[in-house]
């Protein structure tokens, strides 16, 4: 089923060739995928750059020809090597949300560490097996009150592109582990498992500052995706605000004007105080992760779904 919109805006994350030696396991858009949506895109829609995007969303008039923004999310490398040159090449603009820790301090997300222990050469059960160590080690069961068992029962079945293994892996990493253990489970199993450093990581993962500089005087636009990558919806008030505060201090740092800027929330997560506090900032619009094609006439300006890159030509 064809599902025709006037307006769709793309979310990707890795795009990468096929040379691409750093861990080839990781889930990513192979190069050539993203040259035939560009095609595609080029043809159906108008890949709208930053102007046309202000104008739209003050005047939310009917387009004239049906409208495709392109955005990438967390700051990788493969957006400077392979993404930026491609899109320059074709005169188009995109918008790059990185989160600033991973830019500035050259830390790993606790997402892509989860990422490059599964896209390591580590069997995923015994990843799990391991996890089920350092639950006990760490006591977490008595924190959580569940045996790893239970967590087996309830987490252990496949979901989207991942085997049972692999969601039982994310979910108990990324859903019952309380946050600073997290830190500590992945480092754990990264000096073990992996044994690269977390900065050797890093520098294969993410762009530079001045990598982002060049992007942004060579027609490339940035947004917020905070500090540390956290679930908004989970954080209080002022740690909200510290999240987006430093993600603006970054763009700020670029170059990037303030007036009307973009926020992208990490793992889609906000909820009303996020929103209040985009508000007071003069944020524009907030990007969710909701895989469904934008109604500008019904959806609020914070709470702009986007389509997953492998469901382009869906639309
Ligand atoms: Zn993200």
């Amino acid at each position: 089923m064809l599902n025709k919109s006037n307006f769709i805006i793309i979310m990707y994350h890795h795009v990468r060739k096929k040379k691409d030696k750093f861990f080839p396991k990781l889930i990513s858009l192979d190069f050539k995928k993203f040259t035939n949506q560009l095609d595609y895109l080029e043809k159906n829609y108008h890949i709208i750059n930053i102007k046309d995007l202000t104008d739209f969303i003050h005047k939310k008039k009917k387009p004239k020809k049906k409208l495709c923004m392109l955005t990438f999310d967390d700051g990788y490398l493969n957006h400077y090597t392979t993404v930026y040159p491609e899109l320059k090449k074709r005169n188009l603009q995109g918008f790059f949300f990185p989160p600033s820790k991973a830019i500035i301090k050259r830390k790993l997300m606790d997402s892509n560490k989860a990422h490059l222990l599964i896209a390591s050469k580590v069997p995923i059960t015994k990843l799990n097996k391991e996890l089920e160590t350092l639950y006990y080690k760490f006591k977490i069961d008595k924190i959580i009150k569940l045996e790893f068992s239970e967590l087996i029962k309830k987490y252990k079945h496949p979901f989207g592109y991942d085997n049972a293994e692999t969601i039982l892996f994310k979910r108990i990493t990324q859903h019952v582990v309380p946050e600073k253990l997290r830190k500590k489970i992945f480092d754990s199993m990264l000096k073990k498992f992996v044994k690269i450093s977390e900065k050797n990581l890093a520098k294969n993962m993410y762009i530079t500052k001045r990598q982002a500089k060049e992007m942004l005087t060579n027609g490339m636009i940035f947004g917020n995706h905070c500090h540390d990558h956290l679930w908004l919806e989970k954080e209080n008030e002022k740690n909200q605000q510290y999240q987006i505060n430093q993600g603006l201090k970054f763009l700020k740092s670029i170059g990037m004007k303030l007036n009307n800027w973009i926020m992208c929330y990490p793992y889609g997560s906000y909820n009303k105080s996020t929103i209040e506090i985009l508000k007071n900032k003069h944020c524009f619009l907030g990007l969710t992760s909701v895989n469904r094609a934008y109604n500008y006439k019904v959806d609020s300006n914070f709470e702009i779904p986007r389509i997953d890159c492998n469901n382009v030509f869906e639309y």
